[in-house]
């Protein structure tokens, strides 16, 4: 530990009590590392605040010894950016503490909690209110919404809700200054010049530590309807979409599962079958839902899957009888990450290229990134309506243990070159964390780049939010 770390936790202590400040190697050890185990930091204290106040207090400390803060909500994030440095030089700062809802209003249609609300929580309150927070996502148990809000998270209703940007009505945060932004009235017309709000979302805590978050709510769901469907390719999948959406407004979960996922999936995963009987190379996944009592969402979806199918668009379609049906079919999708890791050594790509450009470009780079790395598998599976597929390469026939360190950063560079080249992003909901600057340095315009760091730059001088994230 250094002096100024020393001073800090000492500091920090006489002002905020003991709770807040938390040293015992044991209690931090589970918070150092990644939630994928890859990356593994330091930090010799984790600072929990449990008011806006007291961040105010630990930022201004912060600055004062020139020590950096970690923020840190869920740890679920997908790019090791709530993971500290691995030489112990910035402190955890976990938001877990601040877990109230503050307000919740039908009326308004805006929920304001705190940064360490945790989803499945906040879906919980709006519910009792007749009202529904629409985004949700597996790590909904532990995932908090500083977390969500700070990495932009999207999930499987972004087709018709949109990501945390859409849903994010104001933030409340403790901008590196010690100063408080407080966006939190949720107006609806603001036009103040630039929004410190949409720049906080996204930021991956390198602007400033969020403390709490309005929160668009949207009418509960009356009912849903989920349907399984086989499908050719996943050129006719988007067919399908579009050919649904053509016809209703109530489609708001649309995922492509290939074959080989599926597969997979009933392989590892206990208490799974195949919804359809026939063979089809690729599924779609399809959630339709209302918040009309009176509509037969079932029928109405059903009655579509046919004309598909009469179009030729869709192979064979099955509707879940039940709300456990239901829970089935998405088991199948949510636990595909769970069956490649059972598999064997898989690596990861959240990617995203413009919607008409997708279907093709799952074919032709898995056939390229195979046909370069003789014996893996690649397979793209996911938010297809989004342009956002999770482009996985498993090792297949190189399960050498050494393969994910041997071979990931060439293939890796491959699969990112190939995005880039169609227009595409190299982290669709994921974020840059620590995982992907390398990448994003290589291959972000330098314009881009520039805008980032002046950014930084101008809000925080003397680099003590998150510093080793996001910005190269
Ligand atoms: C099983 C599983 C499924 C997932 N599915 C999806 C998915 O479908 N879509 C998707 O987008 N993501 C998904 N994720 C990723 C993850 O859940 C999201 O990125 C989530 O937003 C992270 O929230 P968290 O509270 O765990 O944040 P953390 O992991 O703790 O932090 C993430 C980033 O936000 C920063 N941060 C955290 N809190 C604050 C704060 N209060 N102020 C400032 N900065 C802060 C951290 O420094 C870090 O950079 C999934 C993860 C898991 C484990």
């Amino acid at each position: 530990m250094t002096d100024r770390a020393a001073q800090l936790i000492d500091e920090a202590r006489k002002k905020l009590g003991s709770k807040a400040v938390i040293t015992d190697p044991k209690e931090i050890e589970p918070w150092v590392s990644d939630w994928r185990g890859r990356v593994h930091g330091n930090s010799s204290a984790m600072l929990a605040p449990a008011s806006t106040d007291e961040v105010v207090e630990l930022v201004r400390l912060a600055a004062e010894h020139r020590v950096p803060l970690v923020p840190q909500g869920g740890n679920t994030g997908m790019a090791a950016g709530a993971t500290p440095p691995a030489d112990g030089s910035a402190i955890l700062l976990s938001l877990r503490r601040m877990n109230r809802i503050r307000s919740i209003s039908a009326d308004n249609r805006l929920a304001v909690a705190e940064a360490g609300v945790v989803l499945a929580t906040l879906h919980d309150a709006a519910h009792e209110v007749g009202m529904r927070f629409p985004l949700t996502l597996g790590a909904r148990g532990s995932c908090t919404i500083g977390g969500l809000t700070s990495t932009n998270a999207g999930g499987t209703q972004v087709l018709k809700f949109g990501t945390m940007r859409s849903l994010v009505a104001g933030v409340e945060a403790v901008l590196p200054d010690g100063s408080v932004h407080n966006g939190l009235s949720g107006l609806k017309k603001d036009n103040r010049g630039y929004s410190l709000d949409q720049l906080l979302i996204g930021a991956e805590g390198t602007l400033g530590v969020i403390t709490a978050v309005a929160l668009r709510l949207v009418p509960a769901i009356a009912a849903r309807a989920v349907a399984w469907t086989g499908v050719d390719s996943p050129a006719k999948a988007l067919e399908l979409l579009r050919f649904l959406e053509a016809r209703t407004s109530s489609i708001e979960g649309f995922e492509l599962v290939p074959q080989d996922s599926l597969d997979l999936v009933l392989k590892h995963i206990p208490a799974t079958r195949p919804p359809l009987s026939g063979e089809h190379k690729w599924h779609a996944l399809i959630e339709a839902t209302t918040a009309d009592p009176a509509a037969d969402i079932a029928a109405e979806l059903q009655s579509l899957l046919a004309a598909a199918m009469q179009q030729g668009i869709i192979g064979d379609a099955v509707i879940a009888a039940n709300e456990g049906h239901a829970e089935a079919f998405w088991k199948l999708r949510d636990t595909i990450s769970e069956a490649e890791r059972a598999e064997g050594q898989t690596l990861a790509h959240d990617i995203s290229v413009p919607v008409a450009d997708m279907p093709a470009f799952i074919v032709d780079a898995a056939a390229r990134v195979e046909a370069a790395f003789p014996g893996v598998i690649a397979t793209g599976f996911g938010h297809l309506g989004d342009g956002n597929i999770h482009f996985h390469v498993r090792a297949g026939s190189h399960a050498a243990p050494g393969w994910y360190e041997a071979e990931g950063e060439k293939i890796t560079h491959m699969v990112d070159d190939l995005v880039t080249g169609v227009g595409g992003s190299i982290s669709a909901e994921h974020g840059i964390g620590q995982l992907k600057l390398a990448e994003f340095a290589r291959l972000a315009p330098p314009g881009r780049i520039h805008a980032l760091r002046a950014i930084k730059q101008a809000l925080d001088p003397l680099g003590i939010m998150n510093p080793g994230k996001l910005v190269p």
